[in-house]
């Protein structure tokens, strides 16, 4: 059994010595750094160090020669144990300070342990064994040309680095042209197969219409006709809204602003509700304050925004609520408030319902259906303005979109 010390700035180089060593119950010391395990030779005495080289602050060489320096310590064995310096240049510098055995990382365990019983049984190093001048000369020369190597395969690898960052940015821009290929297809898509379905949908719609008029039919017909011509507006909605959104997000659509005072288009789009509100006994309440607040703002555009908002209050509360707007100024801004006292929206959903195709109910509470792209374009289209909209909502207890427009 002999006292072995491990000087390693690798943890994990020390534990595999150690945990190998002890099978052979050898007594094992550990360093992480040269200085240290400069101490703990001076006061423990180890019969055996097996270094690292490469290690920071003091390496391998400089080690062994601090240690040959000092007469009492000077002719302790010592193993390097290095990944780097395996070639004849450092084998023979480590010659020259006495150090016989140079094992490679990594390496058989055998092979260490052999080596390990070898160098315990030979003869100390002399205590005359001090590094000369030569071996400074040979040492530096060694870590230079160390240095050199690492520097060479820095550029080889910087190089390879190069390369590949060129070819995959390449790989990038072509997956980015095709992908705003596929993109310009969709839209064509959408929008040839949107207008192409508007006319044989409005055919159908005014034959429905016909029928449902003509008092010499049956009542079952003119319910089926009755069918026909809701679920006709619904799909003619789908194919405007899908329109609408395929035009916002080609960046097509051009805001037409006039000075409008927001009192008017409320009041226009509340009056396209009244027949729906009643039919659900919902009150409709509009409170403006002051009378003049004016934006600078496309009539349409801002008219399709309210439509969807008081549409949708409308559409998700039931029979015997209430739904109001609410117009003020607030500093540079006007802000437009459709509350309601409706089925509200899941905490989880709010984040998501603006955008398309996210519903947080599969219907109103008639059953009014809807294509999940209402408030997508409300938000495209606010913000189309320099505006902003936001929601709180609460369930059972309603909800409150507010729309912020820059004032004039
Ligand atoms: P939809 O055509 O389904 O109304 P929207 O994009 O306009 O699509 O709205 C998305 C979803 O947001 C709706 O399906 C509904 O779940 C929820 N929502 C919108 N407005 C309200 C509201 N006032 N009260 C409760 N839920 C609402």
């Amino acid at each position: 059994m002999a006292k072995i010390l491990i000087v390693d700035d690798r943890q994990v180089n020390r534990e595999f010595l150690s945990t190998l060593l002890s099978y052979q119950n050898h007594h094992l010391l550990e360093a992480g750094l040269a200085s240290e395990g400069l101490a703990i030779i001076r006061t423990e005495y180890p019969d055996l160090v097996i270094a690292d080289i490469l290690m920071p602050e003091i390496d391998g060489f400089e080690f062994v020669r601090q240690i040959r320096a000092i007469p009492e310590i000077a002719a302790t064995r010592v193993i390097f144990y290095s990944a780097n310096y395996v070639e004849s240049e450092a084998r023979a510098l480590a010659k020259a300070c006495g150090v016989e055995h140079v094992i490679a990382k990594p390496s058989e365990p055998e092979q260490i342990l052999k080596m390990v019983q070898e160098a315990l049984g030979i003869t100390p190093p002399p205590a005359s064994t001090v590094p000369s001048a030569e071996f400074d000369r040979a040492h530096q020369r060694l870590l230079i040309d160390k240095l050199a190597q690492k520097v060479n395969e820095l550029e080889s690898l910087n190089t390879n680095l190069e390369q590949r960052v060129k070819e995959r940015t390449a790989e990038l821009a072509e997956a980015n042209q095709r992908l705003r290929e596929l993109h310009t297809f969709k839209d064509n898509l959408l929008m040839i197969a949107s207008h192409d379905l508007r006319s044989p949908l409005s055919v159908i719609q005014s034959i429905a219409t016909m029928i449902l008029e003509n008092p010499v039919l049956p009542e079952s017909t003119h319910c089926a006709a009755q069918t026909i011509i809701s679920s006709a507006k619904q799909l003619n909605t789908l194919v405007a809204d899908i329109l609408d959104i395929s035009s916002l997000e080609a960046g097509k659509v051009v805001l037409e602003p006039i000075i409008i005072q927001i009192g008017f288009i409320i009041d226009q789009v509340i009056e396209n509700f009244r027949y729906s509100a009643q039919f659900k006994q919902i009150q409709l309440h509009v409170e403006v304050s002051p009378q003049d607040l004016v934006v600078f703002a496309d009539w349409n555009k801002l008219s399709q925004v309210f439509n969807n908002l008081i549409g949708n209050a409308i559409k998700f509360t039931p029979n015997g609520g209430r739904v109001s707007v609410t117009i003020k100024r607030e500093g540079s801004q006007i802000c437009i408030e459709v509350a309601d006292n409706g089925i509200g929206i899941p905490n989880e959903a709010i984040p998501h319902i603006f955008e398309k195709f996210q519903r947080a109910h599969p219907a109103g509470t008639n059953n009014e259906r809807g294509s999940g792209l209402g408030l997508t374009i409300v938000q495209q289209l606010v913000e189309l303005h320099g505006g902003r909209i936001e929601v709180c909502s609460q369930v059972g207890l309603g909800s409150t979109f507010r729309v912020y427009l820059p004032a004039i």
